[in-house]
């Protein structure tokens, strides 16, 4: 958890000297990207990542039945993608605040889902389990459970009452229930992804395109295991993916 306090308190920093402000908002640090200078790319290239996905699917002539699988999966080769073209403008870039723009796109884009998204996967579990056991009738009670949940890994709730209200803003938990630990999983199998590309990128290369384009004709752990060997019930997959933060964040 301290990576991602760490990545919260360098963001409130950075922003406290940009606004020149000693009262930091949390919603600030959130909006404070040089957006009318490098547009928010993350959206245009996580969905044409799923639309890759697919057409090569396609061209290998994957068969429809085996077109379709986990949703974390998924995810994984959206993000995975979010984090390629993030780091690469990061490494090319000269300019300092570009250069730090592209770093807080790899980590918004879902760098630190393993800890921002989580805490929504965690709200939604808890409103469920909440409102089967009668123990959540009203809007306080989902502050409350907001910020219980929340507490857990950020260190703004106990600063910015506004936080506990989360529970409104996320559209997922209308739009498409219980869908958000997909990006938790995602984020964490990208990592794993990326770190396996940066150790050897031609032969990683080789073997992804091979497991995007194959479709899923048998379980995710195995196809995992079969093309890029990796363990999905290994709890070192985790280790690996923090350790890959903090890389990033000191
Ligand atoms: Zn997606």
């Amino acid at each position: 958890m301290e990576v991602y306090r760490h990545y919260q308190r360098l963001r409130t920093r950075h922003t406290r000297k940009i606004l020149a402000v000693e009262q930091v908002n949390v919603w600030d640090t959130a909006a404070f990207t040089p957006s009318e200078i490098t547009p928010r790319f993350s959206i245009e290239e996580h969905e044409s990542a799923h639309a890759i996905h697919r057409q090569l699917m396609s061209n290998h002539q994957v068969h429809p039945v085996y077109a379709d699988g986990p949703h974390f999966i998924f995810e994984s080769f959206a993000i995975f993608s979010e984090f390629l073209l993030a780091d690469y403008l990061y490494l090319h870039e000269t300019d300092p605040s570009k250069k730090r723009y592209y770093l807080e796109r790899f980590f918004d884009g879902k760098g630190m889902a393993l800890y921002f998204t989580a805490q929504d996967a965690a709200l939604e579990q808890a409103i469920y389990e909440g409102v089967q056991r009668g123990e959540v009738e009203s809007a306080d009670d989902l502050d409350m459970l907001t910020y219980q949940t929340i507490n857990r890994f950020d260190i703004w709730v106990v600063r910015h009452d506004q936080v506990k209200m989360r529970w409104i803003t996320n559209q997922l938990f209308y739009e498409d229930p219980l869908y958000c630990i997909n990006y938790v999983y995602g984020s964490l199998l990208a990592l794993k992804y990326y770190d396996l590309y940066l150790q050897a990128p031609v032969p990683f290369v080789t073997k992804y395109i091979a497991l995007i384009s194959n479709g899923f004709d048998a379980a995710p752990d195995n196809l995992l295991k079969e093309f890029l060997d990796i363990d999905l019930h290994d709890p070192q997959v985790l280790v690996d993916a923090v350790q890959s933060l903090e890389k990033k964040v000191r």
